[in-house]
């Protein structure tokens, strides 16, 4: 029973909580990015995955190996909804807390006593440095659709490849690692399947500033690799290019990676 006070059931015993559970939760939360583009996620879901989002979404949020401060049992993600306070960050039992609250007509957290913020008002972000195609992949991936292929782009190859250039640095800020290597692995099987090299259009993406090449190194790595092993007869592909500063750019670092290779 989950509704009695934490004191009449001190020895409860915390329930292990499988790390590799989908948690959604209830709470949704709008992301805006690049232009005001929204997108409305399950906040536990995008919380549990990136950091950048936890610090947005749930900063002061605790973590679930602690138990519910009102019945003193844990969580079990995968069959309990959790709820947490927005100003505490306490976890507790959705139905807890709902018990909680028909006791009087004081809606406050059990814990800290602030007004509690009821599920439906849902938070809106801005996140304008996250491109919106890349994005839409993210939310994709992060609702166990894989790394999406849009029928758009199934016939051009160069418009995959930005894609997928785009979305590796969208998770790269949200700081995604299983994403990051999912769009690198997805990357390098398209590159291999059409046995085409990356056109002017992902290439000028990448390459058009020093600081973006540093922000991006691990795909940087990835495409000089690419180019390196498959050859770089970039003066026939990009002949037109050739005298813009990112095809300078990109050469001098796919010389320096001849020179001094990282792979
Ligand atoms: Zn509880
Ligand atoms: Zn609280």
């Amino acid at each position: 029973m989950r509704t009695q006070p934490a004191q009449s059931q001190p020895q409860a015993r915390k329930k292990k909580q499988s790390e590799k559970a989908v948690i959604l939760g209830r709470r949704f939360a709008t992301v805006k990015v690049a232009k005001d583009r929204s997108f409305n996620v399950h906040e536990d879901l995008i919380c549990s995955r990136s950091e950048y989002f936890k610090n947005l979404l749930q900063k002061n949020r605790k973590e679930l190996d602690e138990e519910c401060a009102i019945c003193r049992e844990g969580f079990e993600v995968t069959k309990d909804d959790v709820v947490h306070c927005q100003t505490c960050g306490q976890n507790l039992h959705d139905d807890c807390v709902a018990q909680w609250h028909t006791r009087g007509d004081d809606k406050r957290c059990p814990f800290c006593r602030a007004a509690w913020t009821p599920d439906s008002e849902a938070k809106t972000i801005k996140c304008q440095s996250l491109d919106v195609d890349g994005f839409d992949t993210y939310v994709k991936f992060i609702y166990g659709k894989g790394i999406a292929t849009y029928t758009s782009e199934s016939n051009n190859h160069d418009q995959r490849t930005l894609r997928l250039c785009k979305a590796w640095i969208v998770g790269n800020i949200v700081d995604d690692k299983e994403f990051k290597r999912a769009i690198i692995e997805t990357l390098e099987e398209h590159i291999e399947d059409s046995n085409q090299l990356p056109g002017v259009e992902p290439m000028e993406y990448l390459f058009h500033e020093i600081e973006d090449r540093r922000r991006h190194g691990e795909l940087h790595i990835f495409m000089l690799r690419i180019f390196k092993t498959k050859g770089s007869n970039v003066t026939s592909m990009w002949y037109d290019e050739i005298d813009s500063p990112w095809v300078c750019t990109f050469l001098k670092c796919l010389s320096h990676e001849l020179l001094n290779p990282t792979v």
